[in-house]
Parts: structure tokens; sequence; C-alpha cells
């Protein structure tokens, strides 16, 4: 069993195909997908996505991108859906100085204000950090306890011990899988078992092979089979690992 830690499929992407989309992850033993949201609409899609659908998980939050675009309305709705019992985490949120389609000030703020509600929701938060690592560390250092995961990390081994030593989990995407990302694949190499994750970030970020075309959760098992390959690890004991942690971060039930 394969879990896609982070899948946003209810985007317009996959207005077409959804369920084809769904029953192909199936298939391909991806029974277990988080659906993330990115804004109070599109996180109220993920619950209603998951609803009565066994395997998927909704989350909610408002994405870096979109932290300028909301205020104390967004984030009361953020809080409703994540007081549910079907919530899984907070997020994604995060940082992200490379697009930075949001003033820093208003990042640091959403930031900021999903981590005070994972701790009070005793939740998982999912972060999203681009180009923004120090100041990723300094806001979760301000929050003792917080627990979490580094969504999509693409940063490189240097990188990856403060996340650790904060003991978070680290997910990879199929960034890891592109030939040039040498210090992203040495990341995947060393990330204690116990704490690794895999995603598609689905519609975005395709792997090699797919690069450029629409992802869907089907495609994280050419994520996991990659850095199965990097460690020497073998494929089937690598995604049950990887399912068991995401069960124990997210709270999941088994299958
Ligand atoms: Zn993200
Ligand atoms: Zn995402």
């Amino acid at each position: 069993m394969i879990t896609d830690t982070h899948a946003h499929v209810f985007w317009t992407d996959f207005d077409a195909d959804r369920q084809a989309v769904l029953e192909r992850a199936r298939a391909a033993e991806v029974s277990r997908m988080i659906i993330v949201g990115t804004n109070p609409d599109t996180s109220a899609q993920a619950f209603a996505l998951c609803e009565g659908q066994t395997g998927l998980h909704p989350s909610a939050g408002i994405h870096p991108h979109d932290a300028a675009d909301h205020g104390e309305d967004s984030r009361e709705l953020i809080r409703e859906l994540c007081l549910r019992p079907a919530c899984v985490a907070v997020g994604e949120t995060g940082l992200d100085w490379f697009k930075a389609f949001s003033p820093r000030e208003a990042q640091v703020a959403n930031f900021r204000w999903h981590l005070q509600l994972a701790c009070e929701l005793e939740l998982p938060i999912i972060v999203h950090c681009r180009d923004a690592h120090l100041d990723t560390l300094a806001l979760l250092r301000e929050f003792s306890g917080v627990r979490g995961v580094m969504h999509c990390f693409t940063m490189g081994e240097r990188e990856l011990a403060p996340y650790l030593e904060l003991g978070f989990y680290i997910s990879f995407s199929g960034v890891v899988t592109y030939p040039k990302n040498i210090d992203n694949r040495a990341a995947a190499k060393v990330v204690p078992r116990e704490r690794l994750l895999v995603e598609t970030d689905c519609p975005f970020l395709a792997p090699q092979g797919q690069r450029g075309k629409r992802n869907e959760p089907a495609l994280v098992r050419s994520v996991l089979e990659h850095i199965a390959h990097v460690r020497g690890d073998d494929f089937t004991q690598l995604a049950r690992a990887t399912s068991a942690n995401a069960s124990l971060l997210f709270g999941l039930p088994d299958l």
C-alpha cells in the first residue's frame, strides 16, 4: 500500500476525469491520499471530495501564495474545517519567497496563525517552503512541540538536519527524480526511514518521464521507486514504511 501525502485532486485540472484518476491510483496500489486544501474554497472542496471515500483524507489551510487575500473571515472558515473529525492536518501553509505572490509580512502572519492553530488543535502542520529555509526554521522554532511535514522537500542534505532535529517528517515529490537534482537525491538517501514520506503535489511536478504533463496520485509510485533505488531499499518495504509513517503523523485509520 502506498500513500500519496499531498494531492490537489479537487482542482479543475481533474474535472473531466476525477473518478478515473482515483481509480488509476487505487489500481497502482496508491490506496491512500491526503487531499490538501490551499484556501477556504479549495479546503472545503477537499473535505467534500473525501466524504464517504475510503482512503481519502482532507486538510485545510491557506497557501502562502494566497496569504494576502485572506483575513479573519477566511481564518474562521479554516478553523471550522480543522475542527471536523475528518481533518488530518492544518495546511498547506508556509513561506514562498521564490514566487512571492503575497508580501512577506502577510505570509509570515498567515504561517504563524496556522502554527498556533496546529498547536492548539494538536494537529500536524503541512509546510510549504520555497527559498525561505532560514525564515521557515525560525518560525517553526517559535512553536515548540509543533509536529508536521516539510512537503515537497526540494533542498539538500545540509538543509535537512534542522528539520529532522525538530522532529519533522520529510516528504519527497517528483522533483527528486529530475536528473539535475543531485542534492535533493542525496537528502532522500539519508532521511531516516521512520521520517520519510512521498507525495505527488499533483497536478504539478510529474516525475521524470511524465515531466511537464499533468501529475496524478498513481505516479507517486515512480517517486517511491526512485527513492528506493537511490537508498538501495526494497520497494515494497519502503512503501509499507512510508505508509506507516503517514498513519502515525496524520492519525490515519488502517485500511
Ligand atoms: Zn506547496
Ligand atoms: Zn501543494
